[in-house]
């Protein structure tokens, strides 16, 4: 007997449409992860973030590794991470400890990602490589996507994080131009053009290149098809696309539930302009499914 539960939403939005189900697991798996993450003082967005997915991926072997703490340096309005702290210096051992979590997790996937780390003069791109090659030295057959801060478009701290060789090099663009300004934090819409752009330049393309929006932020349908277009000439092949949910009433203000049809008219629209790969529906995070995204695994 399944021991998934649907929990009921705390949040602050109105009524839920008939195609989000918000599941959150109770069962042993989600009990054996949290007990090897805590055990190896690591944090996954998976569990932290509560994410609706996370039996999924977890039974097909993703998980997302929150490094560099749990507090960030900025404050994006739709994001529930903790700003009020002054964050913690990195823990060396986290490369190793990320590694170790993967093996015993026995993960065919791993994706990396991290709070803004302003604060360090590197933005945090040294500990990303640590993990990346943490990762490679102890499981060689794992792929890892690393989704990344803007490190400020520093081309230094990028080509550290792509010298560590990733499977899959992702920032996340988040919004449509008109509102990146209102609802990101420093972060501007061109600059992640350019990180993107960067990224794709400095490999040739040998790393592929990823981004994702949420939509239900009070974007148009056009917009988001002009933020398309604008991710595919700045050399990114993956996308991801799923609706906004508020994590709570004091976030940004949720627009509206686009329905499904919807999604799936702008992955046929985001393949038709040359995305390889594109994950287009309301549940789709960015880190969804990852691995089978890329490489069936
Ligand atoms: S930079 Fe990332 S982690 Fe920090 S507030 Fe914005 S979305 Fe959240």
């Amino acid at each position: 007997m399944t021991k998934e539960k649907v929990c009921k939403s705390k949040l602050h939005r109105p009524k839920l449409p008939p195609w989000i189900r918000v599941k959150v697991s109770c069962g042993e798996s989600r009990k054996e992860v949290a007990g090897i993450v805590k055990d190896l003082n690591l944090n996954t967005v998976c569990s932290s973030a509560k994410c609706p997915n996370l039996n999924e991926c977890w039974h097909r072997g993703t998980a997302t590794f929150m490094i560099l703490g749990e507090q960030c340096t900025r404050n994006c309005k739709f994001c529930a991470v903790n700003h009020k702290v002054k964050p913690v210096p990195p823990d060396p051992e986290e490369p190793e400890h990320v590694a170790e979590a993967a093996a015993r997790m026995n993960l065919k996937y791993v994706v990396v990602t991290s709070v803004t780390r302003d604060d360090l003069p590197d933005g945090g791109a040294g500990q990303f490589a640590a993990v990346i090659k943490a990762i490679h030295a102890r499981l060689p057959d794992v792929g890892i996507e690393v989704l990344t801060p803007d490190f400020n478009e520093d081309p230094e701290d990028l080509r550290t994080v792509l010298n560590a060789e990733p499977s899959v090099f992702n920032h996340n663009v988040e919004t449509v131009r008109r509102l990146a300004g209102d609802i990101r934090s420093k972060a501007t819409y061109d600059r992640s053009l350019r990180v993107l752009r960067m990224a794709y330049d400095m490999t040739e393309g040998r790393i592929p290149v990823k981004s994702g929006l949420m939509v239900g932020l009070g974007e148009t349908d056009e917009e988001v098809k002009e933020t398309l277009q604008d991710l595919r000439k700045s050399g990114v092949t993956i996308l991801t696309i799923g609706q906004y949910l508020p994590p709570s009433k004091s976030h940004w203000p949720l627009a509206r539930y686009v329905e499904p049809e919807k999604f799936e008219e702008w992955a046929d629209f985001a393949r038709d302009i040359g995305f390889e790969f594109v994950a287009s529906a309301p549940m789709v995070r960015s880190s969804y499914n990852a691995g089978e995204l890329i490489c069936g695994k």
